[in-house]
């Protein structure tokens, strides 16, 4: 599903009163996602018909970041600690005050800290009526399967509109090294072990930091491979499916073995080891 209809699903539920109590947005886009959730906060409180410019009293307070009804919380520095989680316990205790709902929104939600989940989960276990949770993560498995298990998920999955913002990289490094990682992932998926080796020893005499970022874009390539066979998540855009149609294995198992393989070779690569014993050893381990 695309993102406005999911969007717009949760709006409903709202409107037809039977909305849950606590969301987990999974999502590949943390910024665009927080913007969309705060506009579904804004909308499902509204008085009117919820356009945008709306002036009503929920979203004029609303806009202003004054509303009594909204907490929003994100990490304070690497975590989000304890005390605010505290400040939503403390303070959703009576009825909302002037809007239908109150809700509270926690951005990164996989970085809440061990005393801070549990607090939380104990509020999630005795929902009260009009108390809404919205946890929002770009990393589902960091959220603790207790409270996931009490929370609806939905996927915000947003297309990219372009290679670079696919790949999360700069023009710069884009023009530097794209091309030599499509070759190794290229070369990767297509060449004989003994090919492989010969082609992974000249890679090793390039500088030891080229070689790192070429590795890191050859690790995003597999990593968007990966997540497209979990959810297919992106779009049919051409530069999607030419990143995607560089790896023809479609095994998840044989997907995640790859990935571990690349990510110790950026490893042992940051770490100074000898550059042409350990593209060998991608070479050997390789399958
Ligand atoms: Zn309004």
């Amino acid at each position: 599903m695309k993102v406005h209809e999911v969007k717009n699903s949760i709006i409903e539920s709202f409107h037809e009163n039977n909305n849950p109590h606590a969301f987990l947005i999974y999502t590949n886009n943390l910024d665009q996602c927080y913007r969309d959730i705060l506009d579904i906060v804004r909308i499902v409180n509204c008085n009117e018909d919820g356009r945008e410019e709306c002036e009503c009293s929920a979203c004029k307070l609303f806009k202003s970041n004054n509303s009594p009804d909204f907490i929003d919380i994100k990490p304070d520095g690497k975590d989000i600690k304890v005390n605010q989680v505290e400040k939503i316990t403390s303070q959703f205790i009576t009825k909302p005050l002037i809007n239908k709902y109150q809700i509270y929104l926690i951005n990164e939600a996989d970085k809440l800290n061990i005393v801070a989940a549990n607090k939380l989960l104990k509020f999630l276990e005795e929902p009260s009526e009009g108390i809404v949770g919205i946890l929002i993560t770009d990393n589902i498995r960091g959220i603790l399967p207790t409270i996931k298990s009490r929370c609806t998920v939905f996927n915000f999955n947003y297309e990219f509109t372009n290679l670079l913002s696919l790949l999360n990289i700069t023009e710069e490094v884009f023009e530097k090294y794209y091309l030599d990682a499509v070759q190794i992932v290229y070369n990767l998926e297509n060449l004989e072990k003994y090919q492989l080796l010969k082609y992974l020893k000249d890679i090793s005499k390039k500088e030891r930091n080229d070689i790192l970022e070429i590795f890191k874009l050859v690790l995003k390539i597999y990593t968007i491979k990966f997540e497209n066979r979990l959810h297919s998540c992106y779009n049919e855009l051409e530069f999607t499916e030419q990143i995607i149609n560089l790896i023809q294995d479609d095994d998840e198992y044989n997907l995640v073995k790859k990935i571990n393989n690349i990510n110790m070779i950026i490893n042992l690569i940051s770490n100074n080891t000898n550059r042409d014993l350990t593209l060998t050893r991608l070479a050997v381990i390789w399958e």
